[in-house]
């Protein structure tokens, strides 16, 4: 099976930035796609404006339940599920020493458990058909660290792992990474550390936009079937 056009995708953090871009870069390709955050106004939004053969549901990654009950419904809804891209992140950065053990927990439960909670609703499913393709976002910060981000980037180095683990585990089920560099969207939002969101604005000077990440996660999913895209790291220019 080539392209996306007969394939159906599952994408979370569907919503904004990189996966709201991801829906529309698939849906222009003709892929029946099953798509998920908690924001349902925007969700609802997106599907009615692309059509038919997008659908969504309110899903927090968090809740292993309502994640297997989101594949369900996808598979209801179109017949079987090709693909699960796990998109949704979060990154309220801080220094170590201020402490913020609630933004932690919150980033190591939406950006790890929730790509777990992604495979495992997935993976009984892709080993019974002896197909399917997990496209994990992680970032550039699975490959380097700086001040502020060690928790984010332990996610991402986790997911890297996770990823990596569950491509050597499958010769039939295949497993990407992609890891953006800077991507102007509404992540980090929530830093609440005034200091460290300035850093951020400053970094942001250079970015991409989130088509270029969605361009990415397209090319890993249109590849033959006896083709696994291990990994695609994406950074801006001075141009960006
Ligand atoms: P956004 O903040 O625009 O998007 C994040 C998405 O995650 C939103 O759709 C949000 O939806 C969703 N989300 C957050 N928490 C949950 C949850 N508990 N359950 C379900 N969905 C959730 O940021 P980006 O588009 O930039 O981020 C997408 C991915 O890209 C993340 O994994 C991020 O770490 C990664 N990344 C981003 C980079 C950047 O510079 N922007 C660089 C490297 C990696 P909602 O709030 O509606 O639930």
């Amino acid at each position: 099976m080539t392209g996306v056009s007969d394939k159906t995708i599952l994408i979370t953090g569907a919503s904004s930035g990189i996966g709201e871009a991801t829906v529309r870069e698939l849906a222009k390709e003709g892929a029946r796609l099953f798509i998920g955050a908690r924001r349902a106004d925007r969700l609802k939004a997106l599907a009615e404006e692309l059509g038919d053969h997008v659908a969504w549901s309110e899903l927090d990654v968090t809740r292993a339940d309502a994640f297997e009950a989101f594949a369900d419904a996808a598979a209801a809804r179109f017949g079987r599920i090709d693909a699960l891209v796990n998109n949704a992140g979060v990154m309220p950065l801080s220094l170590l020493a201020a402490l913020k053990r609630d933004e932690w927990t919150r980033m190591i439960d939406v950006n790890i458990y929730g790509v777990l909670n992604g495979i495992a609703a997935v993976l009984p499913r892709f080993i019974a058909q002896k197909s399917g393709h997990v496209v994990n976002v992680a970032s550039i910060g699975a490959h380097l660290v700086v001040p502020s981000a060690a928790v984010y980037c332990g996610t991402k180095y986790a997911v890297w792992a996770i990823t990596e683990g569950l491509r050597q585990e499958h010769d039939d089920v295949r497993a990407t990474i992609i890891s953006p560099g800077v991507v102007a969207t509404e992540l980090g939002n929530d830093i609440t550390d005034a200091e460290v969101a300035a850093g951020l604005r400053v970094w942001r000077q250079k970015s991409l936009t989130p088509d270029a990440i969605a361009r990415a996660i397209r090319y890993a999913l249109e590849q033959p079937e006896g083709v696994d895209v291990n990994e695609v790291i994406v950074r801006p220019t001075a141009a960006g």
